[in-house]
């Protein structure tokens, strides 16, 4: 393309509001524009990049089998009420009531949607294993959408579901997945790790987190020195920190509250039946050989509104902000659909060193207690020997130490299992015309946030440093002074000989000073510049790599003859 009459409105200056280095890169060179807090204009680079990132994304869903559709952003309230999470979502869900008043919403991810595909039209195991995938755009009211394309509201997601008849089955295709998001990450010549993750508001089983590794990602990783061992820090407990327990003479006695409105067991054990994911966020204790369950961690005003609801109560009590809580729960109604394990891991993050302000009680009116210390005040058998790893710490695997490393989450892979098969009766005939239940995994990738933390990681003080797999373009042309004859003839020759080799070459053909366009160059990074300029009489250009620096002069013929 000739620059010239291109939209690439590059800035030399962006506002202080954009902190995130891609944030800054992208809008000053001209790639984004923000149209509202976390929505975003691609302009023509940007989205020839995203454009780049799919179809490498979508090569390697295809070469595991995957088959690309493409399903609605809009989708019905009911599918979203029958698995539970529309009322449990919670603020990131977007949703709208259309003229018959009847419930909306967009999109933040298609669990349901796909579900609902699947139940109705695949009965058999003769289809089985399946899996779908699609790439579409993605709705969610994140709290703090400041972040450019790293965190939109608007942002654009390949998600994708598979199906199948045991776990065995699931397992070959998680795996495949696994490798196909290896290549996918080897493409985009990104530094990442697939770290062992927490299962979060998903509800599942084992997953992993590809994270980018930068410096100003979110999250935080313990990787191995020394072997392949690399986990979310969320995530990784190894042993019980007692430096970081609370001094327990500070901590006031625990003292009676009273309770609003009733709470009957089976109303809560209900709510919990059917909204697995909040119960990721709470605790099993004993007080005195009884079970008591803590809601804890999590998104505090989906807590606070589910519990009410469950509780048919106008208020429930809270503790220091953080901790909500209604108490009660048998032990198979808490550790059902959770397992142990993350029991384990959500006590062990949260109980010794957060709960001291905690509220618990037993599943009776008027029997809640206010700062309580698990431990102290009551017995705590299932973590006895867990916390959060420190750097330092002995790899769980090897023994090596620990290093912390902050990365950005690109991709995530889960083993759903039956979540939305069983709230939503996805079932299938097998062999002997048994039914069962479709054993299910789900699969994202943020292509837009994957264009984000490819600069994140790739830039220097002058701009971006696209590599090769991302670029926009291949090959920048410049010609350094229009004006002079030679110089225009050559780079245009050239410009139209490379496009006829199938090169993807952006020609800057602006009237411009030569200092702007290196500077504009140098900004939009992409891989191979190749200038025309005064060495153009003896038929010689120069190129420079983008990222090594290195450069030198070659004759046009020989140019051609090194690219491929
Ligand atoms: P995060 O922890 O950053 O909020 P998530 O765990 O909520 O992300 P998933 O539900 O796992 O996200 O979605 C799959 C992928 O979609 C993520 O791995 C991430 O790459 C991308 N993604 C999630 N939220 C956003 C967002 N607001 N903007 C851009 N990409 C996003
Ligand atoms: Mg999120
Ligand atoms: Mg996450
Ligand atoms: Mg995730």
């Amino acid at each position: 393309m000739r620059q010239k009459n291109m939209l690439i409105p590059t800035l030399r200056n962006v506002g202080a509001e954009a902190e995130m280095v891609s944030h800054r890169l992208m809008l000053r060179a001209g790639m984004i524009r923000q149209l509202a807090a976390g929505v975003y204009t691609y302009l023509p680079l940007a989205y020839r990049t995203l454009r780049k990132v799919e179809q490498i994304v979508r090569e390697e869903m295809d070469r595991i089998g995957a088959q690309e559709l493409l399903l609605p952003a809009i989708n019905p309230a009911e599918l979203w009420q029958e698995s539970g999470r529309w009322d449990d979502y919670g603020p990131e869900l977007i949703h709208f009531q259309d003229r018959h008043e009847r419930d909306f919403l967009l999109g933040p991810t298609h669990e349901e949607v796909i579900t609902d595909l699947v139940r109705n039209e695949v009965n058999s195991y003769k289809k089985l294993p399946m899996t779908l995938y699609q790439i579409q755009t993605k709705y969610r009211d994140e709290r703090r959408p400041r972040s450019g394309l790293l965190r939109g509201r608007e942002f654009l997601m390949k998600d994708a579901y598979s199906f199948h008849v045991d776990w065995e089955s699931l397992d070959k295709t998680y795996r495949d997945m696994y490798q196909a998001y290896i290549r996918i990450f080897t493409r985009l010549g990104l530094d990442f790790r697939a770290v062992e993750a927490d299962s979060g508001a998903m509800g599942g089983e084992e997953n992993h987190e590809f994270m980018v590794l930068s410096d100003s990602g979110e999250d935080t990783l313990a990787l191995c020195s020394s072997c392949q061992y690399a986990a979310n820090v969320e995530t990784a407990k190894v042993g019980r920190d007692e430096t970081k327990a609370p001094d327990m003479a500070e901590v006031p006695k625990p003292e009676k509250l009273s309770t609003p409105g009733a709470s009957t067991i089976d109303e809560v054990i209900q709510m919990l039946d059917k909204q697995p994911e909040q119960l990721i966020k709470s605790l099993l204790f004993t007080v005195d050989g009884d079970p008591v369950l803590v809601l804890v961690r999590g998104d505090h005003e989906v807590n606070e509104i589910k519990v009410k609801q469950a509780l048919g109560a106008e208020t429930c009590h809270l503790a220091d902000d953080q901790t909500v809580n209604r108490v009660t729960g048998a032990p198979t109604g808490f550790a059902g659909p959770l397992g142990l394990k993350e029991a384990v891991r959500v006590v062990a993050d949260h109980a010794v060193y957060e709960m001291a302000e905690a509220v618990t009680g037993a599943n009776e009116a008027d029997a809640h207690l206010l700062h309580v210390a698990p431990g102290r005040d009551f017995q705590v058998d299932l973590y006895a020997d867990i916390r959060t790893v420190q750097e330092g710490d002995a790899c769980p695997h090897c023994g090596e130490p620990i290093r912390f490393a902050k990365g950005i989450e690109v991709g995530h892979v889960f083993k759903l299992g039956t979540r939305y098969s069983d709230s939503m009766n996805a079932t299938f005939l097998d062999q002997e015309g048994k039914e069962g239940r479709l054993i299910m995994g789900c699969y994202g990738i943020g292509i837009s946030r994957l264009v984000a933390a490819t600069v994140e990681q790739s830039h220097d003080d002058n701009g971006i440093i696209w590599p090769v797999g991302a670029a926009p373009y291949h090959v920048h042309l410049i010609a350094v002074n229009l004006k002079d004859e030679t110089q225009s003839r050559l780079a245009d020759q050239l410009y139209e000989r490379l496009r006829a080799d199938g090169v993807e070459v952006l020609y800057d053909n602006r009237q411009d000073r030569a200092g702007v366009k290196f500077k504009d160059s140098d900004l939009l990074g992409i891989p191979l510049r190749i200038t025309v300029g005064k060495t153009a009489a003896e038929g010689k250009v120069e190129y420079k790599f983008r990222r090594s620096g290195k450069s030198g002069t070659l004759t046009t013929e020989e140019l051609i003859k090194k690219l491929p």
